[in-house]
Formats: C-alpha cells, structure tokens, sequence
C-alpha cells in the first residue's frame, strides 16, 4: 500500500510517496515556483532529475505531479488508483485537533478560522489541500497531521502566558507549540536506541533547522516547548529572533518608523543568525567564517549554543531530571560544534560528550556522549514524512 506525504508552502509543494509495507520511500521531491514558472525536482533512489513544467496553481502542480509518478520512463506507480491515501501537513491546528484527523468541509472551515494564528502557514497548507482533493478522487482519503498536536500534552502552566485571562480566551492566544511531529518521531526512535520504553524516559529533544525548537518529553509526552502562538519564539533562528524583551518591539516601531509590517519583517526575516552575523542565515557558511576569524559569526554560535545549554538545564529542571538530549534537523544532525556548545556546560547534571565520537558525524543515529556519561545525548535524523504516512494509515484505517 503506497501513501502520498505533502508538505505544502504557499510557492512550493514537498511531496513523497511511500510504500507502507517496508516504509521505503519509492520517490521524492519537490514542486516549486508554483504560480511564478514551476520547476519539479524529482527523486527517485538516488537519481535527482529536474523538469521545467509551468503549474500556475497548486492544482496544476498536483496534476502534473500525479501525470509524472504515472507516465513516462519514470513512472513509479501505473495509476493513481495505486495511491491508497493522501496525508498532509498542517502547520496550525489550534486547540481544536490534538490529533492527527481525516479532512472533511468541516475540519478546513476551522483551519480557515484560525488562520490568524498562523498567517504564513496555514493558508498555503487549506490551498493545497483543496487543490490535491480536486485532483484525487473522493474515495481517496485525506488526513491532516498537526505540527502542533503532539504538544497538546502541554500543561496549562506552561501554555498561558502572564498576560490577561481574557486574552486566551477571545483570541485563544497561548503556547501551542510546532515541529511537533518531529519532536514526537526523535523522542520515541531514541527510546528504541536506547532500549527503554519510552513511557519511562525524560527526553529533550533539540530539532534545527531553519526553524528551531526544543521540547521536554516526559513518558513520551511533550510538557513544554519553545515554540509559542507562532514558530517565531524560543531560539534565534535562521532568520528569526526568538524570545525577545517584548517591549523591543514597540521600541523599534516607534524608532525606526516601523509600521506591523516592517516590524514583522524585522523579526522573522531579518533576524536570527543573519541579523546577528551580517553574513547569512546559513550554519555551514556561518561555520567557515567563524573558523576564518569573523568575529559576529563566531558570535552567532555562542549565542545558539549558550541558548541551547539555557533551555535543555530549564526542561530538566521542568522535568525534575533528564535521561537523553537529543539533536535533529539540519543543524542538530550536522553540526558537531553546535552540540558540543549545547553540552559544555552540561557536566552538573552528569551529561558530557565524547569529542571523538561527536566530531564530524553527520546524519546518523549515534550516543555521541562518555560511556559514563549519566545523561545520554544522541544524534537522531528526523522522518517527519514516515510520522505523517503513518499517521495517514492509522487514521484512514488502512490494512
Ligand atoms: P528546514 O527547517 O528548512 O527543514 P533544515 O533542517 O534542512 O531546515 O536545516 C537547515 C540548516 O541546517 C541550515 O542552517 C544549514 O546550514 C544547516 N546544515 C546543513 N548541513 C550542515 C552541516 N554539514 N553543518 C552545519 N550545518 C548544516
């Protein structure tokens, strides 16, 4: 039984179609520049081609992605009856799905109603899901899985913020909490490394990437995370600034003449590693500079580290202990110098790495810590995408 996994953003369309019975991914890839030309990069095993077909829509991107995993030399499948269920990833659920659901009229007229809640995401995320119904029959079912449904777990202490009750409760503004399906993926893939059950562990779990987050895992349940209302708090991101003093914002209206615009912009696009280096928003980049000598650069690293090492000590002191960190996303499962900032500090609570083993490892499932190392920390590729095809089957009660 294959699944079709779609990660859509408002200009591009992330897919991969899954073969459920070994879970191997039979093809991959991405439309992109939807509604500008179109560009469809296709993998399939490890042979990438490029195709320029012009998609003007989200619809016509799905058409001509269904057309190629059917037709031609590459065709994968020999008909899109072969595709038993279509999930997708849905950025913002709100407090309303605190689990992974078949889409129905009613479910998209909720999502639509919560759209403030997550402006850059969610509105992309119901287009492309009413464009991919179009394309496939009624009888193939579409589930949503939430980035935010894993941290639903969340305590009320730790998802209301010191601001008035009201607040919450005409604009439902609290902590919600993204990356919830990898954070979820790592924490129950360490347990198996580790060779406990998970309903026993407290886990940390560090996803960088882009978009950053950390979150506490207690028995296999998130009771906090960095997240908030939006992916904007929490770490310094690529781009984005994390937890700031609030009153910066105002400030910087008022100073530099910032309309909420500007200041939005300012936050999520000018910020964050790039903001602080002048350089770029990109680690490996920001790792050769710092390696040359470029002081803002090296900067940078310090303060994700330095952030890190605040928030893992916080989540175990939230916790009352910790048995494993764990490192995902680009940066987690590729830079040994942000995992070792992230642990220098960590010796109090019995965490030390081991430099020969964290060095240069890339990508793989490793304990990169000291075999007396009380605290383990490992490095766990994530698979957002095998989370969603799963939940996809469950939901979808497939055989
Ligand atoms: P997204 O959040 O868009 O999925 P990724 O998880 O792919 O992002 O992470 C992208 C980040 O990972 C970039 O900052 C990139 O520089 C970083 N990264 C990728 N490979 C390496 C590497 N070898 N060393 C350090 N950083 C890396």
């Amino acid at each position: 039984m294959k699944i079709l996994v779609i990660n859509a953003g408002s200009s591009s369309l992330k897919y991969q179609l899954v073969e459920m019975s070994n879970e191997s991914v039979i093809a991959k890839g991405l439309c992109e520049r939807i509604g500008l030309d179109g560009r469809i990069v296709h993998q399939i095993g490890g042979e990438k081609i490029k195709y320029d077909v012009p998609f003007p829509s989200h619809q016509q991107a799905f058409e001509e992605l269904v057309k190629l995993l059917t037709t031609g030399d590459k065709a994968v499948i020999s008909d899109m009856s072969e595709i038993a269920a279509v999930g997708h990833r849905v950025v913002q659920g709100g407090d309303r799905f605190s689990d992974s659901a078949l889409i129905t009229e009613e479910m998209l007229s909720v999502l639509e109603s919560i759209t403030d809640l997550a402006p850059l995401h969610n509105p992309a995320n119901i287009m492309a899901i009413r464009a991919c119904m179009k394309v496939f029959s009624k009888g193939v079912p579409q589930v949503a899985v939430f980035d935010t449904s894993f941290h639903s777990s969340i305590p009320e202490k730790a998802f209301i913020y010191p601001i008035p009750y009201e607040m919450y409760e005409k604009h439902r503004i609290r902590r919600y909490g993204f990356h919830g399906t990898s954070h979820r993926y790592v924490s129950a893939r360490v347990a198996e490394l580790m060779g406990k059950p998970l309903s026993q562990l407290k886990v940390i779990t560090c996803h960088l990437g882009n978009g950053s987050s950390v979150a506490a895992v207690d028995c296999g349940k998130s009771v906090d995370t960095t997240m908030g209302l939006t992916p904007l708090e929490g770490l310094g991101m690529g781009t984005r600034c994390g937890s700031i003093d609030p009153s910066i914002v105002t400030f910087l209206m008022d100073k530099e003449g910032l309309d909420t615009k500007g200041i939005n912009d300012l936050m999520n696009k000018k910020s964050g590693y790039l903001g602080v280096s002048g350089l770029t928003n990109d680690m490996r980049d920001l790792e050769e500079a710092a390696e040359k000598g470029h002081a803002r650069a090296a900067l940078t690293l310090d303060i994700l580290g330095y952030q890190l090492l605040k928030y893992i000590g916080g989540f175990a002191a939230a916790m009352g202990g910790v048995d494993a960190v764990v490192f995902t996303g680009g940066i987690g499962e590729n830079s040994d110098i942000i995992r070792a900032k992230a642990c220098e500090g960590l010796g109090f609570i019995g965490l030390t790495v081991d430099e020969k083993i964290n060095n240069g490892l890339r990508s793989k499932e490793v304990d990169i810590t000291t075999k007396d190392s009380k605290v383990k920390a490992w490095v766990v590729p994530t698979n957002e995408e095998l989370v969603i095809a799963r939940d996809t089957k469950e939901v979808a009660k497939l055989k």
